[in-house]
């Protein structure tokens, strides 16, 4: 192990402060703490035009869809609408999004939690614009207690110390535990989240006509997104619009490449 990995391993944060800084992922140097090497970045791939104008998925340039008053919308969002207005993502979920994502939320790395927040501020300058709350995506005490921190709230956390706007981590509670949802269509998805997301009673008045923005890491499917919107709606807010570090593109579609 090199030796600036090894310092950090025992001390922690504490010791960053007075080590050189080191790239995010691979330990490279570079200017400044916080940071990815040039190697690193280029290995990013951002999500960019064109995507659909609500679920944020990133299409093809012939892509089949419908142009609305808000842009192309691709064929999963005219087929069966989601609840929430938008969601958009900074990056692909693909191997250099991995390196950064997978270590913070497995290895407990809270570091990478500002600079994709960074990251997102960027790609959801618009959303956060509009949004009056920012709410994580809840994880369930169980995994939570296995985890240490929920990545979400953490994300949140610092998008809310980038753009001011308020961070709300407990207005949303997962109801029950729910199956990996890896494998399931979107119907099988839909009713393995049914009801799995409730705003407490008390959560009513702080929602009430509220934009409220969901922060997550990752957004697969949206089906998690759609069942969160689904009780955050219920429970009065005005809008649920959604932001994660990172997209899996629709399958079908890269499949069709
Ligand atoms: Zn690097
Ligand atoms: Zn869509």
């Amino acid at each position: 192990m090199a030796l600036a990995a090894r310092l950090k391993a025992l001390g922690g944060a504490a010791l960053d402060a007075l080590l050189p800084p080191a790239c995010l992922t691979c330990e490279e140097p570079v200017a400044e703490q916080g940071g990815l090497c040039p190697g690193c970045f280029a290995r990013l791939s951002f999500v960019t035009a064109p995507m659909c104008a609500v679920c944020g998925v990133p299409l093809p340039h012939d892509a089949a869809g419908e142009f609305r008053a808000e842009g192309l919308v691709c064929a999963a969002c005219l087929a069966a609408p989601p609840l929430f207005r938008r969601a958009r993502a900074a990056l692909r979920y693909d191997e250099g999004a991995k390196a950064l994502i997978l270590p913070f939320k497995h290895r407990d790395r809270t570091e990478m939690a500002r600079p994709l927040a960074r990251l997102m501020a960027r790609a959801g300058a618009a959303l956060l614009r509009e949004a009056d709350l920012l709410l994580p995506v809840p994880l369930h005490r169980w995994r939570l207690f296995g985890r240490r921190h929920n990545q979400a709230a953490l994300l949140a956390r610092e998008l809310s110390r980038l753009s001011g706007v308020p961070h709300a981590p407990l207005l949303l509670r997962r109801a029950r535990r729910t199956r990996p949802l890896g494998d399931l269509g979107a119907a099988a998805r839909a009713a393995e989240l049914e009801g799995a997301f409730r705003a407490p009673p008390r959560a009513a008045a702080t929602l009430a006509g509220k934009r409220v923005l969901l922060v997550d890491d990752v957004l697969t499917s949206g089906a998690t997104a759609n069942a969160c919107a689904a009780a955050l709606l219920a429970a009065g807010a005005a809008s649920v619009e959604v932001l994660a570090a990172a997209r899996v593109p629709d399958p079908r579609i890269e499949r069709a490449r």
